[in-house]
């Protein structure tokens, strides 16, 4: 049996499912772009995959002599992935994921499994000494003093497949709230997979089962209506 490579895994990415187009264009930002948004996108899941996360890490990977082995076309700095992404659009990428999921569901990848469901959390990333964006929100100590700022995001994932797979993001920033970011987040969940997909959700570890309709679930301490 052949062993799995970067190369073997873009085939599948490209050829199984049927994501070439989308990194041709992912939603690229960029006005004058110099190096391909495939090889800063396929860089950035190559690098998911080795454990490579951060852009430093992934410059380090396209700058060595791994590069041509991991399937990247060109090297390039941490600056550039900073770059890009600030300015990339995420719609394409939820379109793409909203198609594998589909394909997947199709194709009975998620047969064995009790029922899909939908799997709703906050979580936080970025620490920084000071505010630098619109999505920075302050984080206190128990004396309630500002110690710092942090990004928070609402994350949704399919559950009950064996896997849990995250598929979607939405941040709030100060003003905002993880019960708002949370309801946008799955009426956009709602469009982009179709009222059917998923059996039920589950939100901070409780379990509703989604009818046909107006579907009704709770929140922390609140309902929450899907449009
Ligand atoms: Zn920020």
């Amino acid at each position: 049996m052949k062993g799995p490579t970067p190369r073997r895994l873009w085939t599948y990415v490209t050829r199984c499912l049927g994501l070439q187009s989308y990194f041709r264009s992912p939603g690229d930002g960029r006005l004058q772009p110099q190096i391909p948004a495939k090889a800063l996108l396929w860089s950035l899941l190559i690098g998911q995959v080795l454990r490579a996360s951060s852009f430093l890490a992934v410059e380090r990977l396209v700058r060595s002599s791994a590069r041509r082995a991991l399937a990247v076309s060109t090297s390039f700095s941490d600056d550039a992935l900073d770059y890009f992404t600030e300015r990339l659009d995420p719609t394409p990428t939820r379109a793409a994921l909203a198609r594998v999921l589909h394909q997947a569901k199709r194709n009975k990848a998620f047969e064995t499994s009790g029922g899909i469901g939908l799997a709703v959390d906050g979580t936080t990333v970025g620490r920084c000494a000071s505010c630098t964006c619109l999505l920075c929100r302050p984080h206190r100590n128990a004396e309630k003093e500002i110690v710092g700022y942090r990004h928070h995001l609402v994350l949704t994932s399919v559950v009950g497949t064996g896997l849990s797979l995250p598929f979607d993001v939405e941040p709030y920033g100060p003003g905002d709230s993880e019960y708002a970011a949370g309801q946008r987040l799955l009426r956009r969940a709602r469009e982009l997979l179709g009222v059917r997909f998923a059996a039920y959700v589950v939100v901070d570890g409780v379990a509703r089962v989604v009818g046909r309709g107006r579907e009704t679930f709770s929140f922390p301490g609140s309902q929450t209506h899907l449009p």
